[in-house]
């Protein structure tokens, strides 16, 4: 579904991607776990053409959305593009709601406006999909109404109104106490039972290794291990043991 390849990425000359390479296959869950400041955003923020890149190639169902020729940056066309961009869906740290909009319109404005989907079928989904986050009765709610914990359900029933064949999630519960924590990790579970092709960033290890399929544990940019939960928390990696050493 997705491939990334040798994806470089600089900020001020300064390279915070070094040569990254992997790819996720449909029905797949994959979480990066890795330091504060290994590049583990950036990497999302790059895989989801947020961020340009100066070497690399990324590939969605096999098509080439973004890559380089002789360190030149080229992009797909932007019909194709767009066909790209709604294949994922998006969750941040910070929910990145519209704080002007209820609930239900955070949920029903792209795939209206931008998808260009039939109105009364949206909203239908919309209910279905607020219903299922166990937000039924907050439709008309504005975003500053509800706990952290809501909003990020409502994030995510966002992202999920556009249909995406896989969803990004990074850090989705690490501005949230715990509680609210075990509530969206429950949310994620949830979808990966149904079998969701998710790429997740998380400081939660014990859910990653519950989780995810494979794990890439990031150090200064590069991937330093990747691997099956049991390859990667048991490997002698010296970097992988300093970073667990300190989360216990
Ligand atoms: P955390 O676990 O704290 O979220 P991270 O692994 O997500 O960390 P990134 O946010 O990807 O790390 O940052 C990687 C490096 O890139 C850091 O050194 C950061 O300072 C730098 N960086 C990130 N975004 C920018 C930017 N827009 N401009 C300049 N430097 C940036
Ligand atoms: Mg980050």
């Amino acid at each position: 579904l997705l491939e990334m390849k040798h994806i470089k990425k600089e900020f001020s000359g300064v390279s915070v991607i070094r040569d990254i390479s992997f790819s996720v296959e449909q029905g797949e869950i994959l979480a990066i776990i890795g330091p504060s400041g290994s590049g583990k955003s950036t990497l999302l923020r790059c895989a989801t053409m947020l961020e340009t890149i100066e070497n690399g190639e990324i590939l969605y169902m096999g098509k080439k959305a973004v890559w380089t020729e002789n360190g030149k940056l080229f992009l797909a066309k932007k019909q194709q593009r767009r066909e790209i961009e709604s294949c994922f869906g998006l969750v941040f740290q910070n929910f990145n709601l519209f704080p002007h909009f209820s609930v239900i319109k955070n949920i029903t404005d792209a795939p209206i406006r931008v998808q260009k989907r039939e109105k009364e079928t949206v909203y239908r989904e919309a209910e279905i999909l607020l219903k299922k986050m166990g937000l039924a009765d907050k439709a008309d709610a504005y975003p500053h109404q509800l706990s952290g914990g809501q909003q990020q359900r409502v994030s995510i029933a966002r992202a999920l109104a556009l249909k995406p064949k896989m969803l990004f999630f990074d850090e989705p519960t690490s501005a949230l106490d715990p509680e609210l924590t075990g509530e969206i990790l429950k949310v994620i579970k949830n979808l990966a039972t149904e079998h969701m092709t998710m790429v997740i960033v998380t400081h939660e290890m014990k859910f990653a290794r519950n989780v995810a399929d494979r794990i890439i544990f990031m150090d200064k940019g590069a991937i330093a291990i990747q691997g099956t939960p049991e390859e990667v928390f048991s490997s002698e990696n010296q970097r992988m043991q300093e970073f667990l050493g300190k989360l216990s």
